[in-house]
């Protein structure tokens, strides 16, 4: 089977500073696929030039077939590769349903839009509640939840979520990762970027851990759980 995303060789650098250093991974249909590892290990690096926002240096990217290198951000958009970026990057002017609406700024299908919308109210049903209301009103989850059901906006066949879960309470963050789980078993496919390794490590099918612009241990989420260089490095143990 061929995997709906290929990463190989990928290569990205700020100037002469190389970020990413060579780094393959797959993500299959169907699979959730995390990357965890300290700050600045080049995650958010990797998450940005997927959707185009960076250009790579070199290694090779396909997406659903095709290759995605020199292909503008809002046609990668539209190949079905959605992106809720690490910081939310919401419209906090703009309403909820306004926001919503702006994630499927490429559709024209207005009664499937509608239907996605309240499908997003569905997921988090407090956006639903407060859909008039300016986006900068709601809390930090909240927002995590708008941005997250704006990316699903564009139908995505694969998701890319940066961080969902920083910055949020504990319950917040619960919430948040079992919605992670609730679009798995959908059917979803999900690249999810966390901080919080344990909550990541258990929702993975595959896991990789990066250090600063490397791969440096892949495996399924459940070995890298019970790696003791991860337990020891991620998830506070001595
Ligand atoms: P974090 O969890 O802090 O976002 P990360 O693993 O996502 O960490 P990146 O944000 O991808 O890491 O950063 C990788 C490296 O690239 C870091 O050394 C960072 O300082 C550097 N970097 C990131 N953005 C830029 C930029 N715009 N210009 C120069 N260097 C950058």
């Amino acid at each position: 089977m061929t995997a709906l995303l290929e990463v190989e060789d990928l290569k990205v650098a700020y100037g002469k500073i190389e970020a990413v250093k060579g780094i393959s991974f797959t993500v299959e249909a169907g699979q959730i696929v995390t990357l965890i590892g300290t700050n600045g290990a080049g995650k958010t690096t990797t998450l940005r030039t997927l959707s185009g926002l960076l250009k790579p240096s070199g290694g090779r990217i396909l997406f659903d077939g095709q290759p995605l290198a020199n292909i503008p951000a809002h046609k990668i958009v539209s190949l079905g590769l959605a992106h809720s970026p690490e910081g939310r990057h919401i419209f906090p002017r703009l309403t909820i349903a306004e926001n919503l609406q702006l994630g499927a700024f490429l559709r024209t299908d207005k009664a499937g839009i509608e239907k996605d919308i309240q499908r997003a109210y569905d997921l988090f049903p407090i956006l639903g509640e407060r859909r008039k209301q300016a986006a900068g009103t709601l809390s930090g989850g909240e927002q995590q939840m708008l941005a997250m059901g704006r990316a699903l906006m564009s139908q995505p066949k694969l998701l890319m979520l940066d961080e969902p879960s920083m910055g949020l309470s504990p319950i917040m963050m619960q919430k948040i990762l079992a919605t992670v789980a609730e679009l798995k078993a959908d059917g979803m496919t999900i690249l999810l970027v966390e901080q919080n390794a344990q909550a990541a490590l258990s929702l993975a099918d595959q896991a990789h851990v990066m250090e600063v612009g490397s791969i440096v241990l892949s495996g399924t989420g459940q070995d890298l759980l019970h790696d003791e260089s991860v337990r020891k490095a991620y998830l506070g143990e001595d």
